[in-house]
């Protein structure tokens, strides 16, 4: 059998242990293009009733592709290294390619957002990723956040994009609806003033 791993990660940058010790990261060797493909996840696809038993190492390497699926990477490479940043400076380009949001220096460790792939509660953690606009918390609700729903526009994976979309047609409706209510003060309860 293959001892390829099932991620890509492009030669211009290397999966290596961060500097403080906590984990792996992967960083850029050369300067790298905004739009650049950086990585391209791969592995087994599972359900989640199959996918939340998984060991938690398997599950905090995996990325959310759909509703309910999730690709676990076997075997692992240095492109399923990629960490989490509320500042991140690559995202999505469909549902397992990562590209350069921004132009990336040499030596800049390359992340993104999991509010970018997630909408499930099953890598929720306290960030401390240093970032100014660090929200403290990850979660699988990160992507209601309309703050980043606007950073983050056209690198959302598709998945996530759908729930968006359909939020927003929601909240239209939901004014539409406001609007055409009649405005009605019963004379009853209006207050008197005399
Ligand atoms: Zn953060």
């Amino acid at each position: 059998m293959s001892k390829q791993p099932s991620s890509y990660l492009s030669s211009k940058l290397e999966g290596r242990p961060k500097a403080d010790g906590s984990g792996n990261g992967i960083y850029s060797l050369v300067p790298i293009q905004k739009g650049e493909l950086v990585a391209v996840f791969g592995g087994v696809v599972y359900e989640w009733d199959a996918f939340i038993h998984l060991p938690d190492r398997e599950r905090s390497l995996c990325i959310q592709v759909e509703d309910r699926h999730f690709l676990v990477p076997r075997p692992i490479g240095e492109g399923d290294y990629v960490n989490h940043s509320c500042n991140p400076n690559a995202g999505l380009s469909g549902q397992i390619g990562l590209v350069a949001m921004r132009d990336i220096e040499i030596g800049e460790e390359v992340c993104f957002d999991y509010a970018m792939s997630d909408t499930m509660p099953y890598d929720e953690f306290d960030c401390g990723c240093g970032a100014v606009t660090c929200r403290g918390k990850v979660t699988g609700n990160d992507w209601q956040r309309p703050e980043l729903q606007k950073r983050y526009a056209g690198f959302f994976s598709p998945h996530v994009q759908r729930k968006i979309d359909a939020h927003r047609a929601e909240g239209r409706a939901f004014e539409r609806g406001m609007r055409k209510a009649p405005k009605y003060v019963s004379p009853v309860t209006a207050p008197a003033y005399e």
